[in-house]
This record gives structure tokens, C-alpha cells and sequence, in this order.
């Protein structure tokens, strides 16, 4: 029985960089775990975003840029529209 509020993948990638920071309450996270479990696309991007973040983080104490974000938002929609509604 699901009661909590169900992830899109585009609010799920909008929140993804906070979840991989773990700046994330636990509901939220669980919620956001749920989603990636069901979602291969979104498995993906938050597999290669967490290895974007610790390149990152082995180099110097960034915060994911900006740039990244948009660019992987973009991906996924264009995946999405093309693979039907996810
Ligand atoms: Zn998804």
C-alpha cells in the first residue's frame, strides 16, 4: 500500500542533487528510493549523477553545478517523451 506521494521523474531529478548530498529528510528520501527502484531511467541518472558528485567531491568541496543539473533534466525528458510516459 502506497501512501506516500508519488515522484515524477522530473520533480525526482529537480530534488535528485539534494537526495545524493543527503541534505534529504528520510520520508523523502524513501519516496525518491521507490521511484529509482521502479525507474530504469532515473536509476541511471542518479547512478552517473552520484559519480559526477564524488569526482566532484574528490577534487574539490563543490556542490553539484547548476549546469549539470539542467543538462541531465533535459536527458531524461527527451528519454521519457520518447520511451511513452514513465
Ligand atoms: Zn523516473
Amino acid at each position: 500500500m502506497e501512501t506516500t506521494r508519488q515522484y515524477t521523474c522530473k520533480n525526482l531529478l529537480q530534488e535528485l542533487s539534494d537526495y545524493l548530498e543527503g541534505a534529504m529528510e528520510s520520508p523523502a528520501r524513501s519516496e525518491i528510493e521507490a521511484h529509482l527502484a521502479k525507474c530504469p531511467n532515473c536509476w541511471v541518472v542518479c547512478d552517473t549523477t552520484k559519480k559526477t558528485i564524488q569526482v566532484f567531491k574528490g577534487m574539490e568541496p563543490y556542490p553539484l553545478p547548476e549546469g549539470v543539473k539542467g543538462r541531465l533534466v533535459k536527458a531524461l525528458e527527451k528519454k521519457c517523451s520518447r520511451a511513452g510516459q514513465a
